[in-house]
């Protein structure tokens, strides 16, 4: 059997499955096949919930005892959109110009087909690997992300897995391919903060109580402040009203109820606890000052409500994983890579509950857009980087 070392040829036969999230379209099978010649055992477990789809996720594992490496990502992609608009078929996994094109190029098959390649490589040449690395991949990452990593990883935990640590294969970089590692993410949370007054006539305002002017003092004394300054990892803690919603057509009624939505990223310097208490002072400070301002007799009645899950915030201090990493890096590319914390959240936010995760890819600038696509030579690249990485990590 031919060891998959070309990441160009995995990643095409990647893209070839349209495996938008839920569908799986034969990609986990394609990527246990490809992973055969080395000798994997793959187990490919299918979780349910209610209200979401079914989803298969692919576990691999190379090798016996020893350090054992996690390397996780997802083979789901997001719709393509209308494909008239794609320059080749997003399925098609095109070469031009030394460029392939297709739905999940870059987020993330990409990242996938190159660790694999880099895997292979590695076997090749030096025999079998001195400890073991197991691909933990799901296909709901993109979707609702339900019956994906986070169940993945009970799974494996329960049949006794434990890791020393992880690679998420994320297209991390800005720019060009090496600009930087992600060791963590802000924490993200969102509320909804709902004031009641009475309805009524505009021209009798006496006999209705207006919520709208409670609302706005509120919103403004959330942002008033600065929530810190960040720190040597993290930009400052950032929240934004995402919506003011009153809901009223009239003109001349002053509506029953006025609610703000709004998010926050924060850094370590918060924990989700102390931002909510945060939260609730600045409101309750607000509520008095709208007090006096205005005269009333009481402050503004509101009502805070957390919507969604909290991700939490994290920070990796694993020295070999990100020294190992970034010297991979600057081996392969000339330069030293930026450790940054920015960006939205990942699955990374579940697995450093298990071992210390970092994330490393493909550069992100066409993910989720039309005529998705990577250059060849990133591809190339990448796969060197992580054969440096899996011989010095494991070496
Ligand atoms: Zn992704």
């Amino acid at each position: 059997m031919t060891l998959p070392t070309d990441p160009a040829k995995n990643l095409a036969d990647l893209i070839r499955c349209p495996s938008v999230t839920p569908e799986d379209a034969g990609a986990l099978d394609t990527l246990a096949q490809m992973l055969e010649p080395l000798g994997a055992k793959s187990e490919k477990p299918v979780f349910s919930d209610e209200n979401t789809p079914d989803i298969a996720n692919l576990y691999a594992t190379i090798g016996e005892d020893g350090p054992h490496l996690m390397f996780a990502g997802h083979t789901d992609v997001v719709p393509v959109g209308d494909p008239d608009q794609w320059k080749f078929p997003p399925f098609a996994a095109e070469i031009a110009d030394g460029v392939m094109y297709g739905r999940g190029a870059v987020d993330m098959k990409g990242g996938i087909a190159c660790f694999v390649a880099a895997l292979a490589r590695h076997v090749e040449k030096n025999g079998p690997l001195k400890g073991r690395a197991s691909l933990l991949i799901t296909g709901d990452e993109e979707g609702p992300a339900i019956n994906g990593t986070v169940k993945l990883l009970e799974w494996a935990r329960e049949r006794g897995e434990s890791w020393d640590a992880a690679i998420v294969g994320e297209p991390t970089n800005p720019e060009k391919l090496g600009d930087m590692i992600k060791i963590g993410r802000r924490g993200s949370m969102s509320g909804r903060v709902t004031v009641t007054g009475r309805q009524g006539h505009v021209a009798y305002p006496h006999l209705a109580d207006n919520p709208v002017p409670g609302i706005l003092a509120l919103g403004q004394g959330l942002i008033a402040h600065i929530f810190d300054e960040g720190t040597d990892e993290f930009q400052p803690s950032n929240l934004e009203i995402t919506t003011v919603d009153v809901g009223n057509p009239a003109v001349n009624v002053i509506p029953a109820k006025a609610s703000l939505a709004f998010n926050i990223r924060f850094n370590d310097t918060w924990t989700a606890e102390s931002l909510q208490e945060e939260i609730h002072n600045r409101l309750d400070e607000a509520a008095e000052h709208d007090c006096a301002e205005r005269g009333l007799e009481a402050p503004v009645d509101y009502e805070v409500e957390w919507i969604g899950r909290v991700s939490p915030v994290f920070l990796t201090r694993d020295e070999k994983l990100i020294e190992t990493l970034s010297a991979s890096v600057e081996a392969v590319t000339g330069e030293r890579p930026k450790l940054s914390t920015s960006g939205g959240t990942s699955d990374a936010r579940f697995i450093k509950d298990y071992c210390p995760v970092v994330e490393f890819g493909l550069v992100g600038q066409t993910m989720h857009m039309v005529d998705e696509r990577v250059p060849v030579s990133d591809l190339e690249t990448l796969t060197r980087i992580y054969e440096r990485f899996i011989q010095d990590w494991f070496g």
